[in-house]
C-alpha cells in the first residue's frame, strides 16, 4: 500500500480559508440522547420513503419506520427506542419540507439485539447479499447528495468498475466529521471500503484525502498496512471542491466523467468515508444507519464540538450540548459554509446526511447588495467544470432556460466557487438552482406525458 500526491488536478477551483482548527483535534463525542426524535421520511435524494408505523406504537433501536418507497429511495429505521408521538410535516436541513416521525425516546429501554443478523465472514457471501444488506439497513451518500447507495452499487452491466474511490476530501470550510472519522475509526472505514469493493467487484481501491489532513491519512494507512498493491492513498492538494466527485475522478485517475454523464461512464465509483463506516456497521454488526458524525461550529456556538448523534436529533438539542449559541448569533447553516443550506432557525432535525452545523455571529454576515456582472471572468476561472456561470446566470436571470440548458447548467453541482469569487456578489448558485429547477420540472412533465 502506498501513499503518494495525487497524479492529476483539476481546472479551476478555490482555496477558502480552511478555518478547521477549532475542532480539528476534537475527540467524537456521543451525544447523550435526546428526549425526542424527529427522524425524517426523506432524508435521501429520491421518493420519501413510507412510514410504516402509527401514533402510539413502541419501537426498538433500529427498528424499521419507514420503508422505501420506490426505486430511488430508502428506508428508515427509529434511531432509538421509544414511542411515536407523531407524523406530521416538519422542514428538513435542506429548507424542504417532509413527513417526519417524532418519537419520544425511553432513555432506559434495554440495548437489545441488532435488527439485522451480523454478517462478519462477508469475505465468504455472495456480492448480492451484501448489496441486500446495504439496501435494508437504509444506507445513502453522507457526504452530502444523500443518493441510496445500494443504488449507486447497482450500475448496469454495460457499466463495468474498475476503479472504488474513498472520498475523504472533506474539502468544506470548518467541517471535521470526516477528518474525526477517518483518524478515530478508520479499521472500521477501512472494511467498509472493502465490502463495497466486493459488492462492486472494483479491482482497485483509490483513497483521496485533502493533504491538510495527514493525520487522518496516517491513520487509514496504518490500517491499511497489509492492503494488497492495487489499494493506494492520494494526497489531493487541499483545494476546494476536491471533494466533488468529478474533480475527484480526475485528480486520482486523470478520467474526464463527460458532460451529462456519470462516475460509471469512466469505471469509477465514488464513496464517502461515513458511508463505508455506514456499511461497516450494517454489514458486520448487523446496524442501521441512524447516527453519524457532525462538526458543531462557528464563532457563535459556545463549545465547538465533533458529535456521534442519532439522526432525528434537532439542531436546538446540538447546539444546547454544545454550550448553547451566544447572543450574537446572527447566521445558521445546515453543512458546509459552501455548499451548505441557511436555516431560519434551529427547529430543524439533523438527517443522514448532516455533516455540519455552522453558527455565525453578527460581524461575519455582510449585508448582501449584488451588482451588475462586470464581464471581469473570474467566475469562469473558477469553475472547476468548465461552464460560463456569468452567462448561465444571465440566461436564468432573463428566463432564458432553453439556452441554460443549451450551455450545461444541468452539469452545475451548485458548489459556489463562481459565487464566492464574483466581486460584483452575483447570486450566481441561486439563478443556477432556479434554472435546474425548471428543466427538472419540464422533464418530469414530458416523462409522465409520455407514459399516459
Ligand atoms: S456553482 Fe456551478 S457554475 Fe458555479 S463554479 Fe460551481 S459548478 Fe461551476
Ligand atoms: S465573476 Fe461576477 S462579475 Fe465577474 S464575470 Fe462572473 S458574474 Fe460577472
Amino acid at each position: 500500500m502506498k501513499v503518494s500526491p495525487a497524479p492529476f488536478l483539476f481546472r479551476g477551483g478555490i482555496h477558502p480559508p480552511d478555518s478547521k482548527t477549532a475542532t480539528a483535534a476534537l475527540p467524537l463525542k456521543d451525544l447523550p440522547l435526546p428526549a425526542r426524535l424527529e427522524v425524517s421520511t426523506s432524508q435521501h435524494l429520491g421518493a420519501p420513503a413510507a412510514p410504516c408505523v402509527a401514533v402510539g406504537d413502541r419501537v426498538t433501536a433500529g427498528q424499521l419506520i419507514a420503508k422505501a418507497s420506490g426505486f430511488i429511495s430508502a428506508n428508515v429505521h427509529a434511531p432509538a427506542a421509544g414511542t411515536i408521538a407523531a407524523i406530521r410535516e416538519a422542514p428538513t436541513p435542506t429548507g424542504r419540507t417532509a413527513t417526519a416521525i417524532i418519537i419520544e425516546t425511553d432513555a432506559d429501554a434495554p440495548a437489545g439485539e441488532p435488527p439485522y443478523k451480523p454478517i462478519p465472514d462477508w469475505r465468504e457471501q455472495a456480492p448480492r447479499s451484501l448489496l441486500d444488506r446495504v439496501a435494508e439497513a437504509g444506507i445513502v451518500g453522507m457526504g452530502g447528495a444523500g443518493f441510496p447507495t445500494h443504488v449507486k452499487l447497482s450500475p448496469p452491466g454495460d457499466k463495468p468498475i474498475d476503479t472504488l474511490i474513498l472520498n475523504g476530501a472533506e474539502c468544506e470550510p470548518f467541517l471535521n466529521s470526516d477528518n474525526r472519522l477517518l483518524i478515530e475509526r478508520a479499521e472500521q472505514v477501512w472494511e467498509g471500503c472493502q465490502i463495497i469493493r466486493r459488492i462492486l467487484g472494483a479491482g482497485t481501491i483509490r483513497v483521496a484525502i485533502e493533504d491538510n489532513k495527514r493525520e487522518a491519512a496516517k491513520a487509514l494507512a496504518a490500517a491499511m498496512e497489509s492492503a494488497p498493491d492495487d489499494a493506494h492513498i492520494h494526497l489531493l492538494k487541499t483545494l476546494y471542491p476536491q471533494g466533488s466527485e468529478k474533480q475527484q475522478i480526475y485528480s486520482v485517475t486523470g478520467r474526464t466523467v463527460p458532460m451529462g454523464g456519470l462516475p460509471m461512464d469512466v469505471g469509477c465509483v465514488v464513496e464517502n468515508v461515513a458511508t463505508a463506516y455506514a456499511v461497516w456497521d450494517a454489514v458486520v454488526n448487523g446496524r442501521p444507519l441512524t447516527a453519524r458524525a457532525i462538526t458543531v461550529t462557528g464563532d457563535a456556538v459556545n463549545t465547538p464540538t465533533n458529535w456521534f448523534a442519532p439522526v432525528g436529533t434537532s439542531f436546538a438539542d446540538l447546539v444546547a450540548a454544545s454550550g448553547g449559541a451566544r447572543d450574537n448569533l446572527a447566521k445558521l447553516i445546515a453543512g458546509g459554509p459552501m455548499m451548505g443550506f441557511a436555516l431560519p432557525s434551529l427547529e430543524v432535525a439533523m438527517s443522514k446526511t448532516s455533516s455540519g452545523l455552522l453558527l455565525f455571529p453578527r460581524e461575519c454576515v455582510r449585508p448582501y447588495r449584488s451588482m451588475a456582472c462586470i464581464n471581469c471572468g473570474r467566475c469562469v476561472e473558477a469553475c472547476p467544470l468548465g461552464l460560463m456561470p456569468n452567462e448561465l446566470s444571465q440566461a436564468a436571470e432573463a428566463d432564458d432556460i432553453d439556452e441554460a440548458e443549451n450551455r450545461h447548467v444541468m452539469d452545475c453541482f451548485e458548489c459556489g466557487a463562481c459565487a464566492y469569487v464574483c466581486p460584483a456578489r452575483r447570486p450566481l448558485v441561486q439563478h443556477m438552482r432556479r434554472a435546474k429547477a425548471v428543466i427538472t420540472q419540464r422533464r418530469r412533465a414530458a416523462a409522465q406525458q409520455k407514459k399516459t
